[in-house]
């Protein structure tokens, strides 16, 4: 375990705890403390497995590496994901060239070639899904992390992170990364978990999105703004409307509480009878600003 005593984003070191934790899909002895950072009002986790070691986290089967959807979720999906085409092109008119940070097998890299006719480059982590999006879809996936493919400088017009930011160890330099390659009003756009929503304060340490120890640190709006810092522009905030977060905390709930197989089973983002009682209220928790996501868009200044 590796201990961090300040803050990464702010270099205070003050906290206070926010929620104890577990690792509801893997390790689950091992608990995991979320504390909040009373500088900048970060959450993280101030011990958090050294980087060599996060392989044994991550199962083959983690649900983001899944490209198993169901119909109405991929109808959703590629609705949603021309709209974001559309959004870039409001805000940058000649963005051409796309890069996906984190970007899995290229499923929004492939749509985003298609719909909104974008160059698009991804970087992944993970070897066996860049193999995965090369070959099946043909696309220009770099296997490692982003400081490693030493873009140039105004190598992009918009750089996407979709559920990766709160992955990382060093968010600060990535944003900086960012900023060096992207081209004059380029754009990031950023897909995270809110962590202040109504989904917490019902699910408390069984909120999904905590997902210990792989999420190292958890944002909001205030806190995303800030670690953009000034050098960006907010251009758009949108919360999520989707009842993933809510079907899998209750999942997470009776894994805690050893249901059998058969009940925990039932909780998948596959069941139309949970998503029926769910969407209107993830709609709801949307409408209201509180909702488990958080979508920013925003632009180099
Ligand atoms: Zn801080």
């Amino acid at each position: 375990m590796e201990k961090i005593n300040q803050c990464s984003i702010c270099g205070r070191s003050r906290f206070s705890l926010v929620a104890l934790t577990k690792d509801f899909g893997e390790a689950q002895d091992e608990v995991f403390n979320y504390f909040k950072c009373l500088g900048c009002g970060i959450v993280l986790l101030l011990e958090r497995p050294e980087e060599k070691d996060l392989g044994k986290y991550y199962r083959s089967d983690y649900q983001p590496y899944s490209s198993r959807y169901n119909f109405l979720t991929e109808k959703f999906i590629s609705h949603r994901t021309k709209k974001e085409a559309r959004l870039f092109k409001k805000w940058n008119k000649g963005a051409r060239r796309l890069l996906d940070v984190g970007c899995s097998f290229g499923k929004y890299m492939k749509d985003m070639r298609d719909y909104g006719k974008f160059s698009v480059v991804g970087v992944e982590l993970s070897g066996e899904m860049s193999d995965f999006g090369r070959e099946k879809f043909g696309l220009d996936i770099r296997q490692g992390n982003l400081l490693e493919q030493n873009f140039d400088n105004c190598s992009f017009d918009i750089v996407v992170l979709s559920h990766v930011i709160e992955h990382l160890y060093n968010p600060k330099e990535i944003v900086e990364e960012i900023y060096r390659i992207l081209s004059p009003s380029g754009l990031v756009f950023i897909k995270t978990p809110n962590i202040d929503t109504f989904e917490r304060s019902i699910f408390g340490r069984y909120w999904l999105p905590f997902e210990a120890p792989r999420h190292t640190f958890l944002f909001n709006k205030q806190t995303l703004r800030f670690l953009l810092g000034d050098a960006f522009a907010i251009r758009n905030v949108v919360y999520e409307k989707t009842p993933n977060n809510i079907i899998l905390s209750i999942k997470n709930y009776f894994v805690d509480k050893k249901y059998p197989q058969s009940v925990v089973n039932f909780f998948n983002l596959n069941n139309y009878f949970l998503l029926g009682i769910f969407t209107p209220i993830a709609f709801l928790l949307g409408l209201l600003k509180t909702s488990g996501r958080i979508v920013i868009l925003a632009q180099k200044q």
